[in-house]
């Protein structure tokens, strides 16, 4: 049977795979699997399907290597460590990722990401979206900044800094600050501090805030100086930030619906707890 796509031509595949042995010996049987293969081509422009094998930090690369081609592209991660948050696969299961590709109708799993826009005091503006997470922070000196929610002036913030993050998101940064994990079919932001000052003087909220997909946060700071903003993996510094806003993007990752698919409380589960009968 030719399995086709649902544009009626072959499926384009693009594999990135981080530097470990491992990962490249995954990435040479998928090749092998696929290069003679008419239903499938592998390119790493344009691609349908990309497959990342690493790690989670693997597919949040793959994911900003692919962001601006959200709406077109489905992942799937292969894991050679430990199973993921956002792979389905270990390398010893890749004869299962090929026997899925090649019965893929189309199906996907999809799950919200954050857009973030940082405008500096000169006016200008650079915007960016997440998978998991984007943070504030200062470095050198304690943050000063007014949270604003849906235009409500909400607190000041006085401590290093502020975490803003995805449903899926919330099992990674977010849960070592102390937030709440989220089923990532929640369309929501989780806003976390990141070691807050509480005495008689400052006070903030404490607790981390989930917020819905209708409202947006903005965080203004209060002091010139550098500010360390993370976006996933990657980490800008910028003088003179006038503010930074947070809010769920229109547009959502797609993941390959997998028959192998584990439940996102098997993965917590697994990552977090452990085996019960231990
Ligand atoms: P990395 O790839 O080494 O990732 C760090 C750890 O975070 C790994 O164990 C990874 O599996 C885990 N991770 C990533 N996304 C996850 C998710 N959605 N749920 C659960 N665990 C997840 O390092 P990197 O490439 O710099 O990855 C960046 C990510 O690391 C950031 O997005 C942030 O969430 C996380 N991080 C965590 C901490 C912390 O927990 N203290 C500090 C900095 C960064």
């Amino acid at each position: 049977m030719t399995q086709m796509n649902i544009t009626g031509r072959a499926t384009r595949i693009a594999i990135i795979a981080n530097n470990k042995y491992q990962s490249r010996r995954v990435a040479s049987k998928l090749f092998a699997a696929f290069k003679d293969d008419k239903d499938f081509y592998l390119s790493k422009k344009n691609p349908d399907v990309v497959i990342s094998i690493g790690g989670d930090g693997m597919l949040l690369s793959a994911f900003h290597m692919y962001k601006k081609e959200l709406d077109r592209v489905r992942f799937v991660g292969v894991h050679t460590g430990h199973l993921g948050f956002y792979t389905d696969y270990r390398d010893f299961e890749v004869d299962k990722l090929i026997e899925t590709l090649r019965c893929d109708k189309g199906e996907m799993i999809s799950y919200p990401t954050l857009k973030v826009r940082v405008t500096l005091e000169d006016g200008r503006t650079i915007t960016s979206r997440a998978l998991n997470e984007a943070t504030i922070k200062r470095i050198e000196k304690t943050m000063v900044a007014d949270v604003v929610i849906n235009n409500v002036k909400f607190e000041r913030f006085r401590g290093d800094g502020l975490s803003v993050s995805t449903p899926t998101g919330s099992t990674a940064y977010n849960k070592s600050l102390g937030g709440a994990i989220l089923h990532p079919t929640m369309e929501a932001l989780q806003l976390t501090e990141i070691s807050s000052i509480n005495n008689r003087v400052y006070r903030t909220i404490g607790s981390s805030m989930i917020i819905p997909k209708k409202d947006h946060i903005e965080i203004i700071p209060k002091r010139q100086g550098m500010y360390t903003i993370s976006v996933d993996n990657k980490t800008v510094h910028y003088k003179n930030v006038a503010k930074i806003e947070y809010w769920i993007g229109s547009k959502k990752i797609h993941f390959v619906a997998s028959p192998f698919h584990t439940s996102f409380w098997e993965r917590v589960k697994d990552a977090f707890i452990g085996d019960l009968d231990s």
